[in-house]
């Protein structure tokens, strides 16, 4: 790796209301008093250095996907721009973790003959009694789909940068290996 550290494009995609936003923002709230770091396109896109097991990387998030956001992104640009993905649903909300599954294949046609690193998130873990998908339910899916697998809770910032971290070493992953 040069000094500079690698540059990666990470795209939050799922269903509406799951929580990538609020995701999105922890990570952009992570370096707030280091210069550097910028924030564009009314938040939705957001470039943080972050230091994963002593390596610096850039990592572009774009939190793109919902076009109630108000940006001018189609979904299919939003397949085509990720050098990785973070697909979210919310383990309240079978729907979306339905949801989450056709993204997976849709992200397969999109991108057929490449090798992506995906992370399938369960967010909202924090809300224990509204749980509509058990986490082997989430485990069992990723497997089947070949990704990695975690849950998180935006509110309680809990698993938040152990999933970003996680996706930087699947990066890493990918290009060491090519
Ligand atoms: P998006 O549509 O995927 O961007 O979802 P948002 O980030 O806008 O979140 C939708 C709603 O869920 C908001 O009211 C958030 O405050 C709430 N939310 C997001 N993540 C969590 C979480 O981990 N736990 C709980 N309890 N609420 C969350
Ligand atoms: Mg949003």
């Amino acid at each position: 790796a040069n000094s500079a550290g690698s540059l990666y494009n990470v795209v939050l995609i799922g269903g509406s209301g799951v929580g990538k936003s609020a995701l999105a923002s922890i990570f952009a709230g992570a370096l707030d008093s280091m210069d550097g770091d910028f924030e564009c396109c009314a938040g939705q896109i957001r470039e943080q250095t972050v230091t994963v097991d002593g390596e610096s990387a850039i990592i572009t998030l774009l939190d793109t996907w919902d076009p109630q956001n108000g940006g001018s992104w189609t979904q299919e640009q939003c397949l085509q721009a990720g050098d990785a993905y973070l697909i979210v649903y919310s383990i309240t909300d079978r729907e979306s973790f339905e949801r989450a599954s056709e993204l997976r294949v849709q992200l397969r046609r999109a991108r057929q003959s490449e090798d992506i690193p995906i992370i399938l998130v369960g967010n909202k873990c924090d809300l224990v009694r509204c749980r509509e998908v058990s986490l082997n339910e989430g485990r069992a899916c990723a497997a089947m789909f070949d990704c990695k697998f975690i849950e998180t809770s935006a509110a309680m910032r809990h698993n938040v940068w152990e999933m970003f971290d996680g996706i930087v070493r699947q990066l890493r992953l990918r290009r060491d290996t090519k």
